[in-house]
């Protein structure tokens, strides 16, 4: 099985890492390939975190989004779950008018904690999954769901109150922190799935 970074920008290296070490520890053979503009026969996608602006920017909008469409996996983290949303606005700016994937049944506000040194790490309780150490780095918040999104974990996001911070929307996943720096657990929970 294939399984695609999208390459544009951000921590593609970790998520590789964690790919290939979650496949090990679920006895599976994957190929990792970082994909730009082309998806070639990739089975499943990851969104690394980065600069959603960057991946609205650089990436070929209207291929990914019918790729999934048409049924493509896709593996969403932080700056990731920003470009697979339906709805995003900024917790200072307000409207982005950034480009979007339009996927996900969730309202992302970016940048949820403030800046750079307002980022963080905690202990979440993962349904499905268990207890995960998370690091969030300038993290979005969701701070809606409806419709196919289901919530998997949640965290206490100041003036939002508890938000959700995993999101299970068949067959796609979604983490608001950066599982590729401290676990592996749900990579493999993603790959479990495919
Ligand atoms: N703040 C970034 C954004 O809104 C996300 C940061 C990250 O991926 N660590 O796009």
């Amino acid at each position: 099985m294939k399984i695609g970074i999208l390459s544009l920008q951000g921590d593609v290296e970790e998520h590789e890492y964690a790919l290939r070490k979650a496949a090990a520890e679920l006895g599976k053979t994957i190929e990792v390939v970082r994909v730009k503009k082309n998806l070639g026969d990739v089975s499943a996608l990851v969104l690394p975190g980065g600069e959603s602006t960057t991946f609205s920017a650089l990436a070929d909008v209207g291929q990914l989004k019918k790729a999934i469409e048409g049924g493509l996996p896709v593996f969403a983290t932080c700056a990731g779950v920003v470009f697979l949303a339906r709805e995003v606005r900024d917790r200072v700016v307000g409207s982005t008018r950034q480009k979007t994937l339009g996927v996900l049944d969730i309202e992302v506000v970016r940048n949820a904690y403030g800046r750079q040194r307002n980022s963080f790490e905690t202990e979440l309780e993962v349904r499905e999954v268990g207890r995960v150490r998370a690091v969030f780095i300038r993290a979005p918040a969701i701070v809606k769901t409806w419709g196919r999104a289901e919530p998997l974990a949640y965290v206490e996001t100041p003036g939002f109150g508890a938000t959700a911070a995993v999101v299970l929307q068949k067959p796609h996943l979604a983490t608001v922190f950066h599982p590729e720096l401290s676990t592996t657990s749900l990579h493999v929970y993603f790959l479990r799935g495919l």
